[in-house]
């Protein structure tokens, strides 16, 4: 089992929340799936430094990520920017999102830092969708026929990782 320590920048109770959240979440569904790798918020090991970017849309529905691997693709430290402000259009106008749609965010660089390049379903798409619920809490991402929290890995996805992290 290989430690990752996730190193969240001055990026807000919002985004803690989330980031936090996204660590949580990642590491029971990596135990779940047999996938040898954990994340610590301050913790041990190679480490994803995290922090907002003002040059990230917040109507966006992504981060940038830079890794940088060594030769077996195994993480030797990522930065990952999220955008400052998460909003959502309502049809009352326009609000913050909830915290689990930036959980989904969160949680889908953390998964490209940890060595999966290539969007390929469930967490790890190319194209997420916003659904809005009826509260902020209950937003969702959806992509394909998954709407996320809670987060779902693909088998290929989680294939993918045990080849990396095993
Ligand atoms: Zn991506």
């Amino acid at each position: 089992m290989t430690s990752v320590n996730i190193k969240l920048g001055s990026i807000g109770t919002y985004w803690t929340t989330a980031c936090k959240q996204a660590v949580s979440d990642l590491n029971s569904l990596f135990r779940r799936k047999g996938i040898e790798v954990a994340l610590a918020v301050d913790g041990a090991g190679p480490t994803i430094s995290v922090r907002t970017d003002a040059a990230i849309a917040g109507t966006a529905v992504h981060g940038r990520t830079s890794a940088e691997t060594d030769g077996a693709g195994k993480l030797l430290r990522a930065d990952v920017r999220l955008p400052v402000k998460l909003t959502i259009n309502t049809p009352k106008g326009i609000r913050d999102a909830g915290t689990g749609m930036a959980e989904v965010i969160a949680a889908h660089e953390f998964v490209h830092a940890l060595g999966h390049e290539p969007h390929n379903s469930h967490l790890m798409t190319q194209t997420f969708n916003k659904v809005m619920g009826d509260r902020a809490a209950d937003d969702k991402l959806q992509a394909g026929a998954v709407a996320m929290p809670p987060l779902q890995l693909s088998d290929e996805s989680v294939d993918m990782l045990k080849g990396i992290w095993s």
